[in-house]
C-alpha cells in the first residue's frame, strides 16, 4: 500500500556551502568582515550536525547566519515525496535547484540500513529492462547533490530504525561511472573521518560496465567495493539488453576487472537479473560459471525481476530459479539471492523512474 507525503517543494538557484573547503569559507568570511575563528564552527554544523537550515547554527551570530543565507543555499536537493513501502523500505524523491527530479532508497534489513543513491539525472545508457533507462540522460549530479541523498537517508535512517546508515550503493539513477569525478567526490566526503567517516568497505559502487573507467578506479586506488551488472555471461544476449556492451565487451571488462582487483583487491560482485527464457538455462549458467572463474568474484547476487511495464522480460518460476542457483552452488560459486525490496513502491532495482 502507498503512504505518500508531499513535505515541500521550492526551487533554489543559490550556490552550494558544500562546494566550499574551510579554506575558502575563511575567504567568504572575510569579505563579509567576520572573523576566521566561524569557519571551522560553521563546518562543524554542515559535516557534524548536518542542519538543513542557517537559522540551526546556533552558536553562529544571527547577522552572519543572514549573509550566509542570502550568498548560499543550504540544502543541494529538496525533498519531494517519500513513499513507504509495506516492507519498510523508504523511496524519496528529490527535486533539484533546476527541477529535475531523482530519487534514493532507504532499505532496511536485520542488520543493515542501506542507502541506495542516484548518479544522474536519468541515465544514457538505457539498458532494455530497466525503467530509469527510459529517461534518457539528462544530467551529472554533483557530489553534494550525491551527498544530500546521503544525508536525507541517514536522517531517516536515525529517526525509523534509531541507527545511522550502515552501507551506501550507487545503484539508484544512473551510471556512476559515467560521472567519474563528482561521484568520487562525494565518495571522499563520505568517508573522511573530517565529514561522515564511514569505511569504504561499506560502499559498493555498481556499473554496467566502462572497462575505461574501471582501469581507472584500479589507478586511482580506491578502497570502496565494486559490482558489474552483467545479466547476461555471453556477448550476443548482453548486447542486446545492455548496449554498452558492444563498445564495452566481456573480454574488455574481465581485463579491467582483474586489473581493478591486483589494484586494489577489493571486493568485486556480479549482479546478475534472472529473465524467463533469456538468461536463466543451464547454458547460461554454464557461461556464468566460467566468467566467475576467470575473474576474481566474491559473490553473485542473482535479482529477482521487477517487471517495469513492458512485456518483454518476465521472472522465471521458482523450479527454474532453483535449479539455476543448484548449478551454480554444484560449480562452487558464492550465490545469493537478493530479493526485491520496495516494489510496491516503484523502489526495487530498475524500477527508479520518478513515478509516484
Ligand atoms: S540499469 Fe543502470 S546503467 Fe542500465 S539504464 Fe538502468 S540506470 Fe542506466
Amino acid at each position: 500500500m502507498k503512504q505518500e507525503s508531499n513535505i515541500k517543494e521550492s526551487i533554489n538557484t543559490k550556490e552550494s556551502i558544500y562546494g566550499l573547503s574551510v579554506e575558502s569559507l575563511k575567504e567568504v568570511l572575510t569579505g563579509f568582515e567576520e572573523p576566521n575563528y566561524r569557519a571551522p564552527q560553521i563546518y562543524d554544523w554542515l559535516w557534524k550536525k548536518r542542519v538543513r537550515q542557517f537559522s540551526d547554527m546556533l552558536n553562529i551570530p544571527k547577522n552572519l547566519r543572514e549573509k550566509l543565507e542570502h550568498k548560499f543555499q543550504l540544502a543541494a536537493l529538496d525533498i519531494n515525496t517519500q513513499q513507504e513501502s509495506v516492507d519498510g523500505t523508504s523511496k524519496v524523491r528529490f527535486k533539484t535547484t533546476d527541477s529535475y527530479f531523482i530519487e534514493g532508497v532507504l532499505i532496511p534489513t536485520e542488520h543493515r540500513r542501506t542507502a541506495c543513491v542516484s548518479s544522474q539525472v536519468g541515465c544514457s545508457l538505457t539498458c532494455s529492462f530497466c525503467a530509469t533507462g527510459k529517461l534518457g540522460r539528462k544530467r551529472n549530479l554533483t557530489a553534494y547533490e550525491i551527498l544530500e541523498q546521503v544525508n536525507v537517508l541517514n536522517s531517516l535512517s536515525l529517526e525509523k530504525n534509531n541507527q545511522p546508515l550502515s552501507n551506501i550503493v550507487f545503484m539508484g539513477m544512473g551510471e556512476p561511472l559515467l560521472n567519474y569525478n563528482q561521484v568520487l567526490k562525494s565518495i571522499h566526503f563520505i568517508t573522511d573521518p573530517l565529514y561522515l567517516g564511514m569505511s569504504p568497505k561499506r560502499i559498493t559502487l555498481s556499473t554496467a560496465g566502462i572497462s575505461k573507467q574501471i582501469i581507472e578506479l584500479g589507478k586511482d586506488k580506491v578502497r570502496f567495493n565494486l559490482a558489474l551488472s552483467l545479466h547476461a555471461a555471453n556477448d550476443k544476449k548482453r548486447s542486446e539488453i545492455m548496449p554498452i556492451n558492444q563498445s564495452n565487451n566481456l573480454e574488455s571488462l574481465k581485463e579491467a576487472l582483474n586489473f581493478f582487483y591486483k589494484q586494489t583487491e577489493n571486493d568485486i560482485s556480479f549482479e546478475y537479473i534472472l529473465f524467463k527464457d533469456f538468461n536463466d538455462q543451464e547454458q547460461d549458467a554454464k557461461e556464468l560459471i566460467k566468467l566467475y572463474r576467470q575473474i576474481p568474484i566474491g559473490l553473485v547476487n542473482l535479482i529477482e525481476y521487477n517487471n517495469i511495464g513492458d512485456r518483454k522480460f518476465i521472472k522465471p518460476d521458482e523450479k527454474t530459479t532453483e535449479r539455476f542457483i543448484d548449478i551454480l552452488q554444484k560449480a562452487r560459486v558464492n550465490v545469493r539471492v537478493r530479493k526485491s525490496r520496495g516494489l510496491d513502491i516503484d523502489a526495487a532495482c530498475g524500477q527508479l523512474a520518478n513515478k509516484n
